[in-house]
Parts: C-alpha cells; sequence; structure tokens
C-alpha cells in the first residue's frame, strides 16, 4: 500500500512537472510572436512584373492576340484539304460561311496551348435534324474537337451536342444563343505533354465558355476526339486550329476569331 502511494505521488510530481513545462513553453510562443511580429511585407512578391496588356475598347481585342479572322479576307487560313486558298464564302458583314463540301479550313500558323476567341452563328433556315444540323467545330492542334451543333430544340447524343468536347465531355449547360443567331466560345486549351519516347506525360486540358456561361471547367481531353472508336494519344507538336466543313450543307459562319499563345 505504500509502495502505490509512493508511486503515485510521483506520477503526480512528472504530471505538474510537464504541465509547468507546456505553460512556460506557450508564454514563451506568445512572447516571441509579440516581439517578432510578422509584417505585411513579409509575404509581399514584387518581381517578375506581368506584361502589360491592354483591350481595345471597341474590338474587345487584347493587344498581345493574334487576329485569325476579321472579316477581312482568308489571309490566315488555308483548305485543310490540299493546303491551298480557302474557298469558303467572305460575307460582307465580316463573316465567313462554310462552303459546303469544301472541305475543312485551318491556321497557316501552327499553336499548341491557346486561349481562343471565336464567334459562330448556325443557319438560320433549318435543313436536317440531330448531328446534321449546323454542324461545325473547332479542333485544337487539329485533332481535339469542341463542337459546333444547332441544338435549339434539336436532341442527339449529349457527348457530341452543342459545346461537347466530341464524344468525351458533355457540356455543364447548354448556353445557346438563338437559331441563326450569333453565339461566343471563349476558351482556354492546354496542349498534352509528351516524353522523348513520345508517351502522353500529360493530357490537354480545356475550358470553355460559351456566351460567357462556363461550360468545359479545366476537363481532361482523353485522345483525339473519334467519330468512331476510342481516343487515340500519338505524340505531336503544334499543330494548326481547324474548323469544320461536316458536309451537310451546315451554312454555319464565323467572325472575330483571335488567339492569344500561353
Ligand atoms: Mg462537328
Amino acid at each position: 500500500m505504500k509502495k502505490h502511494i509512493i508511486l503515485y505521488c510521483f506520477g503526480f510530481v512528472l504530471l505538474a512537472c510537464n504541465q509547468n513545462a507546456q505553460n512556460e513553453s506557450k508564454t514563451l510562443l506568445v512572447e516571441n510572436k509579440q516581439k517578432e511580429p510578422i509584417l505585411p511585407e513579409a509575404t509581399e512578391i514584387w518581381e517578375p512584373k506581368p506584361r502589360v496588356v491592354s483591350v481595345d475598347a471597341s474590338s474587345k481585342i487584347p493587344s498581345d492576340a493574334l487576329v485569325l479572322f476579321d472579316g477581312s479576307d482568308f489571309n490566315e487560313w488555308i483548305s485543310a484539304t490540299d493546303s491551298t486558298t480557302v474557298n469558303w464564302n467572305l460575307n460582307s458583314d465580316k463573316s465567313m460561311t462554310v462552303k459546303d463540301r469544301a472541305g475543312d479550313v485551318q491556321t497557316k500558323k501552327n499553336f499548341g496551348s491557346v486561349q481562343l476567341h471565336i464567334e459562330w452563328r448556325s443557319s438560320k433556315e433549318i435543313r436536317a435534324n440531330g448531328q446534321n444540323r449546323s454542324n461545325s467545330g473547332v479542333f485544337f492542334q487539329n485533332r481535339y474537337e469542341v463542337q459546333i451543333l444547332d441544338n435549339n430544340n434539336n436532341d442527339t447524343y449529349v457527348n457530341g451536342q452543342v459545346g461537347a468536347i466530341y464524344k468525351q465531355a458533355i457540356p455543364l449547360v447548354k448556353a445557346s444563343s438563338e437559331t441563326g443567331n450569333w453565339n461566343s466560345y471563349d476558351i482556354i486549351y492546354h496542349a498534352p505533354k509528351f516524353n522523348s519516347e513520345d508517351k502522353i506525360v500529360a493530357s490537354a486540358t480545356i475550358t470553355v465558355l460559351h456566351n460567357g456561361v462556363l461550360i468545359q471547367d479545366h476537363v481532361t481531353i482523353k485522345g483525339t476526339t473519334e467519330y468512331i472508336g476510342w481516343p487515340k494519344n500519338k505524340a505531336h507538336g503544334k499543330a494548326p486550329i481547324k474548323l469544320q466543313d461536316h458536309g451537310d450543307n451546315s451554312g454555319v459562319s464565323y467572325r472575330n476569331i483571335w488567339v492569344r499563345e500561353l
């Protein structure tokens, strides 16, 4: 019994000492904080300074953007079929319209990661249904399609509807303008990365705003956007941006296209 009492007392003394040590440590921390307060400047970063970009008040085009189409000509574009001059229709309202079965068109320049602004309009006249109603598309690096389609009162598979990453990613919402009216896409596209053995090490990602509404939120692109079969990931470098002639008298028009390389 006596032995138990001694052990109990000893334990109590140890506990009390430990508590005192913790209290002293806390006091020390508080004192240190008071003696060496962290100043706001300690977490400020001043370099490197971001480049200055201005935005044109009327066109809304950033000063560092490359204008791919302003309605004047097809100077930045070639036929994707045979690299010859584009023979889509150039309109008096500063737009261009897909010429049926004239083939896709693509930029002369190759691109990797970009911010792209593009405006498009479906045909006012309803000519077909499903995937054949004003079908076109914007392809990044000649491989990855953001779908363009007149989906108004026109159902189709949802991973192929307007704003889909074709057959891969369903848009969060459908934000289409009325049939025959202009739409805008603002797209942030990050190119995939491949290693020295041509294996993919980072998939492409994409964010899309349709008429200012977020419809693809930093989505991973699984590979090429195939009509039949699964996505493929063969290594590639920079490549053109392509606009689709779906070959069904789509009547899709484009205007005001500019790009910023990222
Ligand atoms: Mg398409």
